[in-house]
């Protein structure tokens, strides 16, 4: 056996006298082809324009869409991930909000909890269009990208979003088929209101075959009927029924997306939520602060999502900010400093801020999410910005973001009221702190 080695050593040798020389080279220009064909994959890939889809079911609770058998949305979530979120602020505080619809839509689309964007009900009465939503940050920066929404309700462009309005930043929509509610002859309303369900299934197709042919930067679609079977019915076989007819419009929009993933240099985000849960009593409510009216949920087609998402409480108002860094749209510093939400993509520095006034001196804390760098820690004693107006915000402190605390005096700095804000390098966080509310 030794001989063997010995004698088969031999011609090896030989050949690592000639022949390695070649293969050396060979192998280099292997690795050079590799390294080619690589960097023109990731140049490509970043040639590939990033568009978005956010769907909000109406009033569908967590346990509805975790418990029924749904097809298309699990294989969505297959490609993607799925995480509970909450709607209705933080129960008890300041911003509080009511698990009501048009509420949650201006939650999702501002980024802003009721305190801020000022809709507490479907009346929709006076919208804060000075916390700006996602249509008219993307028309700001990108005025050529095209936007969309499919909707039942009109309401949800004209007073949300604000279409047209000068106030509202005179923000245009490209492609709107909505209001169909109010079109009673070719969607006759029945009492068991099947003509929603009819609605629905025009506002997907429309959807769909604007999404395939169009390819919108920026669509918001609305559906309605699972909202109305659960008032009518609770939970109840109509409910879910109502909830696996949603999953099959989903399979629709999926496919849309799909074709356009496949057919076009494209990056594709697909969301789907809902504004609210409802009671545990009977399902046929909400508006409350009950854990299954603000326990939410969101699907989607991306994956991963970050650690703040997976760990900690994703809330409603984190969409916005999450479909601002997908579509790298840059949101102006005013504007950051009032969003209420967190990416749960790509990387976050901080989360769940809080702050105590004690005898003067504000104690923050914070988590740390990724440790890295250092949080500038800004303070205003005014709310201009609802007005419109600017805020004088003075750095009054810079802190590692791994500390997770700081105390800081504002004897100096007396008032009934500040607004705080957590500037950390991969997100931006706020607070609102009244100290005599504390008492
Ligand atoms: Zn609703």
């Amino acid at each position: 056996m030794a001989d063997k080695i010995t004698s088969d050593a031999n011609p090896a040798r030989i050949i690592s006298g000639r022949v390695l020389t070649e293969i050396y080279m060979r192998t280099n220009r292997t690795l050079h082809c590799l390294l080619f064909i690589i960097l023109t994959a990731v140049s490509r890939l970043s040639a590939q324009t990033n568009k978005t889809v956010y769907v909000i079911a109406d009033g569908i609770p967590a346990d509805v869409i975790e418990r029924l058998d749904l097809p298309n949305i699990k294989k969505i979530i297959a490609q993607g991930s799925f995480t509970r979120m909450h709607v209705g602020g933080d129960a008890g505080t300041y911003n509080q909000t009511p698990t009501i619809s048009a509420v949650g839509y201006n939650s999702l689309l501002t980024g802003c909890w009721v305190n801020k964007h000022n809709v507490p009900d479907n009346d929709i009465k006076a919208p804060n269009y000075n916390y700006q939503n996602l249509f008219r940050l993307i028309k700001a920066q990108y005025p050529a990208k095209k936007t969309a929404i499919f909707s039942s309700w009109e309401d949800n462009r004209t007073k949300l979003i604000g279409y047209h309005l000068p106030e509202a930043g005179n923000v245009d929509v490209d492609y709107h088929f909505d209001g169909y509610e109010k079109d009673t002859v070719n969607f006759k309303h029945d009492i068991a209101s099947n003509y929603m369900h009819m609605i629905d299934e025009k506002v997907v197709t429309a959807a769909s075959s604007t999404i395939k042919k169009n390819g919108p930067d920026l669509s918001w679609v609305y559906l309605e009927y699972t909202d109305d079977m659960g008032h009518a019915h609770g939970d109840s076989p109509q409910f879910y029924n109502a909830v696996k007819m949603l999953d099959v419009q989903m399979g629709k929009l999926f496919e849309a997306i799909e074709f356009r993933k496949k057919h076009f240099k494209e990056n594709w985000l697909l969301v789907i939520t809902t504004d609210h849960g409802r009671d545990e009593k009977t399902g046929r409510g909400h508006g409350g602060q009950s854990p299954r009216q603000r326990n939410t949920w969101m699907v989607t087609n991306y994956r991963p999502l970050n650690t703040y998402a997976e760990r900690y409480q994703p809330a409603i108002v984190d969409i916005m900010p999450t479909i601002t860094r997908f579509m790298d749209i840059n949101v102006p510093v005013n504007v950051k400093r009032e969003i209420d939400g967190t990416p749960l993509i790509g990387k976050v520095s901080v989360a769940e801020p809080a702050a105590l006034f004690v005898q003067g001196n504000l104690d923050i804390t914070w988590k740390a999410i990724d440790p890295a760098g250092i949080v500038k820690i800004w303070l205003a004693k005014t709310n201009d910005y609802q007005v419109g107006k600017p805020d004088d915000y003075q750095l009054i402190g810079e802190v590692a973001v791994k500390d997770q605390h700081v105390f800081i005096s504002v004897k100096d700095r007396p008032s009934m009221f500040y607004k705080l804000v957590l500037e950390a390098p991969y997100n931006t966080v706020n607070k609102w702190i009244v100290p005599e509310a504390k008492k």
